[in-house]
């Protein structure tokens, strides 16, 4: 349960259909909210451990200030009791799954008139900064008619030109070594474990295990090359979540989410690798029914994944994820071109299909089934050191074309 006193009113709980973030996953946590009070302008800051992706418009009657966000957990103390800067109060919580919203109530008419990210430097935290300027009703009316299409900050495509110019500067001033220097972030997500077995193969052999074996194998061959840095969400046999999977993903900054799996199905005569990315479609019937079985994790488990499916209507998170999925899209096609060279794939090595581990909504992400424990052959060759090898290299190979596309590198 909640509080928020402003100017001596109390309310208990967010009434407007608002709610505490109740779960107790890794997400991005907003630590503080402050004010500056300048002459000419209202600054407000947020401190946020995490990433971030917001986007904000103003609402009249009463004038608000509303900032919508990918969800994230709030650490902030009740808004301040007195107005300050024309600022009245705030209030945040969960919107809906998915979407954290936090309202500024405003005394007055005004304009946004910068909003941006500092980075962590010698803070911790990445800084949320939104600069106010006061201006006229008939202004910020005619500003509320016009904006219904806000932008959504936090990805690369859609950042503003300014901040375009200002990254393609930076870019220009590192030299090339600088940048393969800064290692991006991989989260590698070993599929099942601990309560969730996954498939069982003819031989025995258990998903969980292989997973987690080509996982650890995988994270050593990229680890080696120096521009990736490898975080796994498990490194035993325990289960996780698929939205804590998730959750890991996004709390790393991952640049790419890849999810390991080698399942079973009917036919013992299918075989080879076969790359997934999230779509609401499936591209076939059998990928529909992989990913009603992986989605069943978190039921074997006995988690209640309801809320999720809820989220993909929101048009912010239309927006990111369709970024998302061309990106996830380009990754998986890298792949599929690097795997072909070295190992069996299936006859269609790039599938869509709706994953639930595959929605992290601002981050790339695949899933590879390395092959298909209902196949005698698959099932041998999975076992084996040269297998997991094979494929680490693809994947770093992968990984290279669509990072460092045009460069050369020795493997
Ligand atoms: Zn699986």
């Amino acid at each position: 349960m909640f509080y928020v006193t402003i100017n001596g009113l109390s309310l208990t709980g967010m009434n407007n259909g608002f709610a505490q973030s109740s779960h107790k996953n890794v997400l991005s946590v907003i630590k503080n909210l402050r004010l500056g009070v300048h002459e000419a302008k209202t600054r407000i800051v947020m401190d946020v451990k995490g990433p971030i992706t917001y986007r904000y418009f103003l609402l009249a009657n009463p004038y608000r200030l509303v900032l919508d966000m990918l969800e994230v957990d709030f650490e902030l103390n009740p808004a301040p009791r007195n107005s300050t800067g024309g600022v009245l109060g705030y209030r945040f919580g969960l919107l809906k799954p998915g979407i954290s919203r936090v309202v500024v109530d405003l005394s007055k008419p005004f304009l946004v008139d910068k909003h941006f990210i500092i980075k962590p430097g010698a803070k911790p935290q990445n800084r949320l900064v939104i600069d106010l300027i006061p201006t006229t009703r008939s202004k910020f009316l005619a500003y509320v008619r016009k904006s219904r299409n806000q932008e959504v900050v936090g990805l690369p495509k859609l950042k503003s030109e300014e901040q375009k110019q200002q990254t393609a500067q930076e870019f220009k001033k590192k030299s090339p070594q600088e940048k393969i220097s800064k290692s991006k972030i991989i989260v590698l997500d070993p599929g099942h474990g601990g309560v969730d077995p996954g498939a069982i193969g003819i031989q025995g052999t258990y998903e969980k295990r292989i997973v987690l074996m080509a996982a650890k194998s995988i994270k050593k061959i990229l680890s080696k090359s120096g521009r990736y840095e490898v975080i796994l969400t498990r490194k035993s046999d325990r289960f996780i979540p698929l939205r804590n999977r998730v959750a890991i993903a996004r709390h790393s900054q991952a640049d790419l989410f890849i999810s390991l799996h080698a399942d079973s199905i009917k036919n013992g005569a299918v075989r080879g690798a076969t790359v997934y990315t999230l779509s609401e479609n499936a591209s076939d019937r059998e990928a529909a029914q992989l990913a009603e079985r992986e989605n069943k994790s978190d039921l074997i488990a006995g988690i209640d994944l309801n809320a999720e499916s809820k989220e993909v209507t929101d048009i912010l998170i239309d927006l990111v994820q369709r970024e998302t999925m061309n990106q996830s899209a380009v990754f998986a096609g890298a792949v599929v071109q690097e795997i072909t060279k070295k190992i069996k794939t299936h006859r269609r090595p790039h599938k869509f299909a709706g994953f639930a581990v595959l929605k992290a909504l601002d981050i790339p992400s695949i899933l590879l089934e390395m092959g298909y424990l209902s196949n005698i052959e698959d099932e041998t060759l999975l076992n084996t050191n040269l297998f997991q090898k094979k494929l680490g290299l693809a994947i770093l190979q992968g990984l290279d074309r669509y990072f460092f596309k045009g460069q050369t590198f020795k493997y």
